[in-house]
C-alpha cells in the first residue's frame, strides 16, 4: 500500500510538525495504525455485512458524540462510544489488539512453567493441498486431525514418555500464489521431562509417522519430510523481552509471536502472503486477492485461534479466560480522560476521507485546542 495515497489533509500537517513526523518510517507504531485503520476500510468493502465493517465506525445507538479520550501516561488516544467488532480473523485493528494481548499471556505463560521448572518445545503441523482446495475444507481437515492426534492411546502414551503437561495451539493461514490457502498449526508443548535437541528429532519422526497416517485416513497427503517441524522453544528472546517489558521487535519473534502473531504476520517471500496482506493487494487492483480474502474471512469467522489444553491455563497461572471481543473492547489504559467529542457530522467527515489514525495521532498530542482545530479543518468541504 502506499501511504500517500491515503486521503487526508496534508494541510493539517503545518499544524504540528510532530504529526508529519509521526508518519514518517522513524515512527513506525502510528504508521502501523494507519495502515491497520485502512485496510479495515478496505475489508469493510469486501465483506459489507460482517461486524468488521461497522467497526470503530458505526456510533453505538444512543450515544450522542464519539468521544476521543487520552491517556497522559502512555501519550495515546482512543475513540469511545463505537461499535468495536472484536474479529481476530477479520479486522485488522482488532487483530493487532487481541494478537498483542494474547502475545503478553504467552510471554506469561512461559514465564509461570520456567518458574515451575517446566521445558517447551514447539510442533509446527501441515499437510499438502492444492490451489484448487477450498479454504473451508482444509481447515476441518487440519481441524479435525490434529483433535484425533491429540487423543487416544497413542498420544496418552506420548504425552506419558515425554511428560507433556498442556499444549498450547495457535491456528495461521497464509494464502500461496502456487499451491493456495496453506492452513497450519502452531503449539507450545509444556513437558516435565528435559528436551535436548536429540529428543526434538525423536519427537518430530514420532508426530510425523502418526500425524501422516491420520490424515491419510482422511484422503490428505503430509510429506513425512516437510509436514511436521519441532523445535526447543527459545529461552532467550523470552528472557530479553520479559526484561525490556516491550513488545519483541518484528524482526526478533520468539515462540509465543509465531503463534498469536501469526495473523498479522507480514510473508518473509513475497508469493506467499498473510491475510491482511491479501487486503492490500486488493486496494492495489488484484481483485482475486479480494475474493480469497472474502473465501477466508467466511472459512475462519466464529474460530478459535489460539487454544490451551484443559487445566493449563491453571497451571501456568493465567488466570480466567478473556474473549477477543473483551480484548478489543477494553480501554488502552486507564484514567484516560476526555479531550474532545466529534458530532455524528463531523464524524461522517471524519470517515469520508480515512482520517480516523491521523486524529488518533492529533489526540495523542495531549491537546484539546489543537485537536478541535483538527477536527474543524477536517469535515470543512473541500
Ligand atoms: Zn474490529
Amino acid at each position: 500500500m502506499n501511504p500517500d495515497s491515503i486521503a487526508f489533509d496534508p494541510a493539517l500537517l503545518v499544524f504540528n510538525a510532530s504529526i508529519a513526523s509521526a508518519f514518517s518510517d522513524e515512527n513506525k507504531e502510528y504508521r502501523r495504525r494507519f495502515e491497520r485503520f485502512y485496510l479495515q476500510s478496505v475489508a469493510r468493502d469486501i465483506l459489507p455485512g460482517e461486524r468488521v465493517s461497522k467497526c470503530i465506525r458505526e456510533v453505538i445507538p444512543g450515544k450522542k458524540f464519539v468521544d476521543v479520550m487520552y491517556s497522559q501516561k502512555h501519550e495515546r488516544a482512543q475513540y469511545n462510544n463505537l461499535i468495536v467488532c472484536g474479529s481476530l480473523w477479520m479486522c485488522p485493528v482488532c487483530a493487532a489488539k487481541i494478537s498483542e494481548r494474547r502475545k503478553v499471556e504467552m510471554i506469561k505463560a512461559i514465564q509461570s512453567a520456567k518458574v515451575q521448572g517446566l521445558n517447551n518445545f514447539m510442533v509446527t503441523v501441515t499437510f499438502q493441498h492444492t490451489r484448487e482446495d477450498k479454504l473451508i475444507d482444509l481447515a476441518r481437515v487440519l481441524n479435525d486431525v490434529y483433535r484425533q492426534l491429540k487423543s487416544g492411546r497413542w498420544w496418552q502414551d506420548f504425552q506419558a514418555r515425554w511428560q507433556v503437561v498442556g499444549v498450547v495451539t495457535g491456528t495461521e493461514i497464509t494464502y500461496g500464489l502456487g499451491s493456495g490457502f496453506h492452513p497450519h498449526k502452531h503449539a507450545v508443548f509444556f513437558s516435565e521431562r528435559p528436551i535436548s535437541r536429540i529428543y526434538t528429532q525423536t519427537i518430530e519422526n514420532e508426530i510425523t509417522e502418526r500425524w501422516c497416517m491420520l490424515l491419510e485416513k482422511q484422503g490428505y497427503y503430509a510429506s513425512q519430510y516437510h509436514a511436521v517441524d519441532v523445535r526447543k522453544g527459545d529461552h532467550n528472546a523470552l528472557a530479553y523481552v520479559s526484561k525490556m517489558g516491550k513488545e519483541f521487535d518484528t524482526h526478533a519473534w520468539g515462540i509465543e509471536n509465531e503463534i498469536t502473531k501469526g495473523i498479522v504476520k507480514k510473508s518473509k517471500d513475497a508469493e506467499r502472503f498473510g491475510p491482511f496482506q491479501l487486503l492490500d493487494l486488493y486496494a492495489d487492483g488484484i481483485e482475486w486477492a479480494g475474493y480469497k480474502f472474502q473465501e477466508y474471512a467466511y472459512a475462519m469467522k466464529g474460530k478459535n485461534q489460539l487454544t490451551y489444553s484443559p487445566g493449563l491455563r491453571d497451571l501456568l497461572d493465567l488466570g480466567a479466560e478473556v474473549t477477543d471481543q473483551e480484548i478489543a473492547e477494553a480501554p488502552i489504559a486507564n484514567n484516560l480522560v476526555l479531550l474532545g467529542s466529534i458530532t455524528r457530522k463531523e464524524w461522517t467527515a471524519i470517515l469520508k476521507r480515512e482520517n480516523r489514525a491521523m486524529l488518533l495521532a492529533v489526540a495523542s498530542t495531549g491537546d484539546a485546542e489543537y485537536l478541535r482545530v483538527c477536527i474543524e479543518a477536517m469535515t470543512k468541504a473541500r
